[in-house]
């Protein structure tokens, strides 16, 4: 009998869950055995593992996080930890690998391939949907979801208050959350790796300042959306930024890991179930080293060396159409 393993490995993200019940369900109606293996790449490397079984998975679909855990691990850094992690594999006799996980989980996905001879697969669960080989990341909908919520309810209070507020949403290094939950609330600024650089940030504070003035004419609040990791100092720079140039007071929310938890919404619940299965599949039929996604509307097997290689940038669409919005407020 084939014996698969699983892990979730990098940032958590809601609906690994559901891509893990889809696996373990599948390989039970194949007959195939499966295992999962805790702590992203440590459990690899520290053998800690649980055999899945139906019952563990059945009522984990609505609950966000990850019932395997999931881990930054430094040793798969160095080629010791991966040959180890491949021991792992070979002592428990482990015929395919799945890994859900980001970029990084990916690239040790990859190491791992150089080391081991059997079949690797990898799904894309990160909700910063930084992934090319799919439209969108497993956790990604949650994300903006809960984003989006958040801010809406911020909305409220700043309208209450005619305030300036900014909100860091994460992301890693991408705009994905920053421009989906942006436009999703109206934000009268986004600002993110696309339409952002750190030698613009002077240029950017008159922008936004002007942007300011005209809109507290209308006696209005002024939300900006900011991507983590982006402005030099963060949002609390620009907040004094603001302040010394145009002696303009805001609030700061930064609103963190609520992101990453969370019931997943059902997007996440069925692209995580249509992934995980499509995964079970793919070992079935003898596919290796690559990354199971779905671009419109379609499951699709790209090469990790390629999903690895390959920026996945937001749509210029989106970005000009957040620009529009903000031109508004210019003239
Ligand atoms: P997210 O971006 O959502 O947090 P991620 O998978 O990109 O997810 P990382 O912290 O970049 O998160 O990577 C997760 C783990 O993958 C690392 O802790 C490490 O164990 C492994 N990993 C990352 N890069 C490599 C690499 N180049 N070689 C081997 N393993 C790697």
């Amino acid at each position: 009998m084939k014996k698969i393993a699983v892990l979730t490995s990098g940032g958590d993200a809601p609906a690994m869950n559901a891509a893990i019940r889809a696996i373990t369900l599948s390989c039970n109606y194949h007959q195939l055995q499966c295992v999962g293996f805790y702590h992203g790449y440590n459990g690899l490397i520290d053998d800690q593992y649980v055999e899945m079984e139906h019952f563990d998975v059945n009522p984990t679909l609505q609950q966000g996080g990850t019932i395997l855990k999931s881990a930054r691990c430094q040793a798969m850094l160095t080629s010791e930890g991966v040959i180890q992690a491949c021991n792992t594999l070979r002592k428990h006799e482990i015929d395919a690998l799945i890994v859900i996980g980001g970029d990084g989980s990916l690239r040790g996905l990859q190491a791992i391939k150089q080391h081991w001879e059997k079949q690797v697969i990898g799904l894309p669960g990160t909700i910063d949907n930084d992934l090319s080989g799919t439209d969108c990341t497993i956790g990604f909908a949650t994300a903006v979801t809960t984003a989006t919520h958040a801010i809406d309810k911020i909305r409220d209070t700043a309208n209450a208050f005619e305030r300036i507020f900014i909100v860091e949403v994460m992301g890693r290094h991408s705009g994905h959350i920053a421009f989906n939950v942006g436009i999703a609330t109206g934000a009268e600024a986004i600002i993110s790796f696309e339409n952002f650089s750190a030698d613009r940030a002077l240029q950017k504070v008159t922008e936004l300042l002007k942007a300011i003035d005209k809109q507290q004419h209308t006696h209005g609040s002024f939300l900006i959306v900011l991507a983590e990791n982006l402005w030099p100092g963060g949002a609390q720079a620009l907040k004094e930024s603001l302040t010394e140039q145009g002696k303009v007071d805001s609030a700061i929310c930064i609103l963190g890991h609520i992101q990453r938890g969370g019931s997943p919404v059902p997007e996440d619940r069925n692209l995580g179930t249509e992934l995980g299965l499509a995964a079970v599949d793919a070992i079935i039929t003898g596919q290796d080293n690559v990354m199971i996604g779905r671009e419109a509307g379609k499951v699709i097997a790209t090469p990790l060396e390629q999903v690895i290689n390959t920026a996945k940038p937001v749509s210029a669409h989106w970005v000009n159409a957040h620009q529009q919005q903000l031109t508004h407020y210019l003239k």
